[in-house]
This record gives structure tokens, C-alpha cells and sequence, in this order.
């Protein structure tokens, strides 16, 4: 696996691969876990070769929020890339992306305010436009990213379709801890008594894949059904629980088949999500 600083080289070597055949691009922010590793892995089984970035990225970082201390791992993250057969790792510094004077970024409006984008002003501005100058720097044919961030994936597929890049976003299914707790950099935060708050995400999820399965539609009544608990939850504190349309992030009446149902709350100071779609 070869390590890439810059831009320039980046892209001179992205042109060369493809010509050769289909580029996968998985881009992360390190830290990585089995999460992570699933969307290397579904690229290198679709793709000829496959780009993985590390980047922490600051635009999408809001100013009290944990850049400074947000896990970094480098040499680890190398290890488990190489194991994957990543043929390209791009690690820039953020002087290299982010060159002085710049100033254009990537807005993709309404969408980019809602769910995370709400509780976290700026966030999708951020993550817009790193992805689009990653998916000019990489050039791949496939870009992989985890369900687990919905909202950023309705965010990317809005971005990509309206910037017309010509690529196709694959959103792959979220990775669980045996204990339901969906995979997170942001887990390492988590003291063990934290970490047991933590279970409230899932578990709150699925008492609503139960409810659904049981008959019950109405978003209003499924929120309800849960909002007693998670009000009343020791060092837990909702941000949101949304019943919305996946694409949209609007809220919908019904949970109907496909309808996207996410929950992000703070769990000793560290801000969690999750999410499914209705099956
Ligand atoms: P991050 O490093 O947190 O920016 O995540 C990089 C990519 O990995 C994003 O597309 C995430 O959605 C994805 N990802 C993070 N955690 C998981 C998980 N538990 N399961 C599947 N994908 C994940």
C-alpha cells in the first residue's frame, strides 16, 4: 500500500488506475474499526483498486466540538489497510487540502440542516465539501460510505447528484458490537459506565422494530411510545429521534417500508447516533 501526501501526486496516480479499471474510494477520518474495514472490503470485492483516505477533516467540525481530541491512530490504521489490500492510502495534512486563500465551499442547502445538521450548524457544509474534493482528487468509479451516518449519506447522494459527478455512492449496512452498540471511533471516548448508557440507542431502535412489526405506523405514536424512557434515562441526553424520509431527511407520518428511523443523543459528553430503515 502506498502512502500519498498530496494532491498532486494523488491525482496523477488516481489517472493512472483509472485507466486501468473501476476505482473504490473509502473515505474516513481514521481511528479505524471493523466498520470501517467492511466498506474497504465491499470496495476491494467490487472494485480493481481501491483509494481509502484518512482525514480528519476541521470544516466539519463545529468550534466546542472534539477536533483536537478526536482519536488518532495512524500507524494502526496503515496496519489494518494493508491487511485489506488497499492499493492507495491518501493522508493529507490539512494545510494540503485546505490551501491558503481557498475559500469556495460546498453547500447542499436545506437538506444539510436537518437531523445532524441541526444540532451541528456548519457540519454538512464541512463534510460536502471535503467529499466533493476528494471525489475530484480520487476520481473513483464507487464511493463507499456507512449507513450508520444517514443523514451524511442523503447529504453525499444530494451532493454528487446535483454536482453531477459521475460516480456511484454504495452505502453499506452498519457494523454492531455484540452487544447491539453500533461501531464508532467515537466509542474509544466511552468510560464502561458510559459505554452501558450507551445501549439506550439500539435498544430504543429496536423496541421501534418491534412496534412497527407489531402493526403500530404512526410516527407520532411510535416517538411517544419511546420519549418517557429517553427523557427519563440516566446520563443519557436525546438530541433527536426522527422518523424521515431517507433521501429528504423529512419527516414523514408513517413508517413505512424504507423509511429511515435515526436517534442521536450525548452519552457522558459524547455525541452518539444510530439508525435503521424500516424493512
Ligand atoms: P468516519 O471515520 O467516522 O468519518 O467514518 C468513515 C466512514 O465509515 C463513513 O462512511 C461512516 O458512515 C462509516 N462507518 C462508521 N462507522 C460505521 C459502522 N459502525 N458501520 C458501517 N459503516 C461505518
Amino acid at each position: 500500500m502506498q502512502i500519498i501526501r498530496t494532491i498532486e501526486e494523488m491525482q496523477r496516480l488516481a489517472r493512472g488506475l483509472g485507466r486501468k479499471g473501476t476505482v473504490g474510494l473509502v473515505p474516513t477520518m481514521g481511528a479505524l474499526h471493523e466498520g470501517h474495514l467492511s466498506l474497504v472490503r465491499r470496495a476491494r470485492s467490487e472494485c480493481d483498486a481501491v483509494v481509502a483516505t484518512i482525514f480528519v477533516n476541521p470544516l466539519q467540525f463545529g468550534a466546542n466540538e472534539d477536533l483536537d481530541k478526536y482519536p488518532r491512530t495512524f500507524e494502526s490504521d496503515c496496519e489494518q489497510l494493508e491487511r485489506e489490500q488497499v492499493d492507495l492510502l491518501f493522508a493529507p495534512a490539512p494545510e494540503e487540502m485546505y490551501r491558503s486563500g481557498a475559500t469556495t465551499i460546498v453547500d447542499v442547502g436545506a437538506i444539510g440542516t436537518r437531523l445532524d445538521g441541526a444540532s451541528r450548524p456548519g457540519h454538512f457544509v464541512g463534510v460536502a465539501t471535503v467529499v466533493a474534493k476528494l471525489f475530484h482528487i480520487a476520481m473513483p468509479d464507487r464511493a463507499y460510505f456507512g449507513q450508520k451516518d444517514a443523514a451524511q449519506l442523503a447529504v453525499i447522494r444530494q451532493m454528487a447528484r446535483d454536482l453531477n459527478f459521475p460516480l456511484e455512492v454504495v452505502a453499506c449496512p452498519i457494523v454492531r458490537d455484540e452487544d447491539g452498540l453500533a461501531l464508532s471511533s467515537r466509542n474509544r471516548y466511552l468510560s464502561r459506565e458510559a459505554r452501558g448508557a450507551a445501549l439506550i440507542l439500539p435498544r430504543t431502535l429496536v423496541a421501534l422494530a418491534e412496534k412497527i412489526r407489531g402493526g403500530i405506523r404512526d410516527s407520532g405514536v411510535l416517538k411517544d411510545s419511546q420519549m418517557r424512557l429517553l427523557e427519563g434515562a440516566r446520563d443519557f441526553e436525546l438530541d433527536y429521534l426522527a422518523i424521515v424520509d431517507p433521501d429528504t431527511l423529512l419527516p414523514v407520518a408513517e413508517a413505512l417500508p424504507g423509511t429511515l428511523i435515526a436517534i442521536a443523543g450525548t452519552v457522558g459528553g459524547t455525541r452518539l447516533i444510530d439508525n435503521f430503515i424500516v424493512g
